[in-house]
């Protein structure tokens, strides 16, 4: 079990108020130095009161931003490229804008125009960023998503479990025993892509039907290419099938899940990483 800070990181004084842990790191913090440092506005300050102790959490403001995660160099970069498809920071995005984006920053890459699947994705993308259907995202949680992209691009993966926090590998760690069911220290691929979804813990806002469409993600679209395997199962099996069934151990379900894990620490309800359906 990890361990709390003891003391505030605003203010370093002990006291026995009340203090709230971030579900990320082990920092905690009063509400009323978080409101001293303007860290809390009307919305905000209600949704720590409520979610902090909860099982969802909330992420402290060193966590909640994944634009802190970058250097210099890749923030340049990333600034680089909104600059280069007339991008304005602090603006929301419409699915055209985003879309747009999104085939220029592929032909930039990979010189070539964006495939149908890629499109497809992309729009799934912008729906996960758009939890309460807006039309438009917002420009911090597209910040979130680029962040996190452009650590997936430019880091060995060795890099990014090296961000994983101890309560975030304890959570991780736990999920994995649970799944594995037999104790043998391997999981399926099955269950191994749909912790994928498990990561992300939200605020919901009297929005059940939202919360239904989210949880629902996994099991639906995990069980159209399962019901074709086992009809496949009667003549010999394909050689992607064989991949499917290679089982996963502790480091391989880590390697699959962390950047999953750091796009969930943002406390918008936005999911900033879509796994793809
Ligand atoms: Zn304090
Ligand atoms: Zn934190």
């Amino acid at each position: 079990q990890v361990l709390n800070d003891e003391m505030c990181e605003i203010c370093e004084v002990w006291t026995a108020e009340s203090l709230f842990p971030c579900r990320v790191c082990s920092r905690v913090y009063h509400d009323g130095c978080l409101r001293r440092m303007g860290y809390l506005q009307n919305d905000s300050a209600l949704e720590v009161t409520e979610t902090a102790h909860t099982e969802t959490g909330w992420s402290c403001y060193y966590c909640d931003n994944l634009n802190l995660l970058l250097t210099e160099e890749e923030m340049y970069s990333l600034m680089e490229t909104l600059r280069h498809c007339k991008i304005i920071p602090g603006t929301c995005l419409t699915l055209d804008d985003f879309l747009h984006y999104k085939h220029l920053v592929h032909k930039q890459q990979f010189e070539r125009p964006m495939a149908e699947a890629q499109e497809e994705q992309a729009t799934l993308q912008f729906s996960a960023l758009d939890p309460d259907k807006k039309g438009h995202i917002e420009w911090h949680d597209f910040l979130s998503h680029e962040s996190i992209q452009l650590l997936q691009k430019l880091r060995p993966q060795n890099a990014l479990l090296r961000l994983l926090t101890a309560k975030e590998r304890e959570r991780a760690r736990a999920a994995f025993l649970a799944l594995d069911q037999d104790s043998d220290g391997f999981i399926g691929q099955g269950e191994c892509r749909r912790a994928r979804h498990a990561w992300f813990r939200k605020h919901q806002k009297e929005m059940p039907s939202c919360n239904v469409s989210i949880s629902h993600v996994g099991p639906i679209s995990e069980s159209s290419p399962a019901s074709s395997g086992s009809g496949q199962s009667q003549k010999t099996p394909p050689a992607a099938g064989q991949e499917e069934a290679r089982p996963i151990d502790w480091p391989g379900f880590l390697r699959e899940n962390v950047a999953y894990i750091l796009a969930a620490r943002p406390n918008s309800a936005a999911l900033h990483l879509q796994p793809p359906a």
